[in-house]
């Protein structure tokens, strides 16, 4: 674990808390003002034949068109992100799962075969299952902490490898420097869901990848009010993510674009506050007797810790501790009465929140086995000391439910 200063290594491309204060707000989008118009818009208008034809021929370079193609709001939020993420560009999508869904239909077609970590968020997996499969594309799911032992898995139409590291319920950390190489050399892509990390503590594309995705419903949005997706892609991919998001129709309102963009430019302190609380939390909860295991990555219980050590610049606020003993049903007792850890899904927002959740259901390539229940907890703004004593007491109604 660590306890000393999170800021390890800087693998995000010298993007920093400045780059989030100045991204994307060039004086096109924001006329002058520190930040950009919402500009609500349906119909464009032309003033002539001639600029109707220019605009035809090229809708996609940043001058208005139509409101689905985006305004000057828009612009700002992606072209912010791509300075982030890095790349060729951004596209935005009305939520985190639209922006995977979007990523993966973008790259593969009826007959191709594609690996997803099982480690992966759980509708991600649905959506493999479910329209993948009915579309013709094959699914095989891999072991999160495999690394260049994925080789094994590709098959002569392998196309995509996608990837969400540290996984958002159980936290393995991939390699993904290593799963990038052994799909280039099969000539496959690789997406990343970057969630957790935010562009500020891990950089995929500058890792391999060539597509990072993230829910920005959680921290970039940063309030728990806003659905929205975004993913940033390279030179190789830039044109079919764009392409394939212009035909599905994919479109963010402008007011939840400025929302984002508002959650953007304090992200950086944000981020440090729920890292310091997470920290703390979790080096609580590693003493506790009623805890078996801490799965967060800044500790060696981690699977992947060293990974995590090696390629990310810190840790967020999500982790999850697995209880010594009890099943599902018992957890009530511990969530119940919590004053402060509300329970819901999602995260990333300035408050903190507890879910029972069992990855058993949605793993297939390595099956779940634990001593007891899962707990993932979001770990908000509040109080430290505040926080603690809510998880005392609801940890001491557990274990006087399961009588140990
Ligand atoms: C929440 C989440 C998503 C989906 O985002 P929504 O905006 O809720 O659709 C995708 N990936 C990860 C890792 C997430 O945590």
């Amino acid at each position: 674990m660590t306890d000393e200063s999170p800021a390890k290594n800087s693998a995000t491309n010298g993007v920093n808390e400045t780059t989030l204060v100045t991204a994307g707000r060039k004086k096109e989008w924001t006329h002058g003002i520190v930040n950009p118009p919402v500009y609500r818009a349906s119909t464009c208008l032309f003033e002539t034949y001639q600029e109707l034809q220019v605009r035809i021929a090229d809708p996609t370079n940043g001058k208005l068109f139509y409101g689905r193609k985006g305004t000057p709001t828009h612009w700002s939020l992606s072209d912010a992100v791509t300075e982030l993420e890095g790349g060729e560009g951004t596209v935005l999508y009305p939520s985190g799962l639209a922006a995977v869904t979007g990523a993966i239909l973008s790259l593969v077609s009826t007959g191709d075969h594609v690996l997803v970590s099982d480690s992966a968020y759980d509708p991600t997996r649905a959506f493999a299952n479910g329209f993948l499969t009915k579309m013709g594309v094959h699914v095989t799911y891999f072991d999160p902490l495999i690394g260049a032992g994925i080789d094994s898995l590709f098959e002569d139409n392998t196309k995509l490898v996608l990837t969400e590291t540290p996984g958002s319920l159980t936290f393995e950390i991939s390699d993904l420097p290593a799963l990038c190489k052994v799909a280039k050399k099969h000539g496959a892509y690789v997406i990343a869901d970057n969630t957790w990390a935010t562009p500020l503590l891990f950089n995929p594309l500058e890792h391999g990848a060539d597509i990072s995705v993230h829910a920005a419903t959680k921290y970039l949005g940063g309030h728990s009010d806003v659905m929205l997706g975004t993913a940033t892609a390279n030179k190789r991919t830039f044109k079919k993510l764009q392409r394939t998001a212009f035909q599905l129709g994919h479109t963010v309102s402008a007011d939840d674009a400025s929302l984002v963009l508002r959650g953007l430019r304090t992200l950086g302190i944000r981020l440090k506050q729920h890292e310091e609380n997470a920290l703390i939390l979790a080096a609580w909860l590693s003493e506790r007797p009623e805890v078996d295991t801490v799965l967060h990555p800044a500790f060696e219980t981690c699977p992947g810790h060293e990974i995590w050590e090696r390629d990310f610049a810190g840790s967020s606020g999500l982790f999850s501790i697995v209880l010594k003993g009890g099943d599902y049903a018992d957890t009530a007792a511990l969530v119940d009465d919590m004053k402060l850890f509300k329970m819901g899904f999602s995260w990333g927002g300035f408050e903190s929140l507890i879910l029972p959740s069992n990855p058993a259901s949605a793993r297939t390539a390595v099956p779940w086995q634990s001593v007891g229940p899962v707990i993932r907890l979001h770990i908000g703004l509040e109080n430290t000391d505040d926080l603690i004593a809510d998880l005392q007491a609801g940890l001491e109604r557990y274990s006087a439910k399961i009588g140990s």
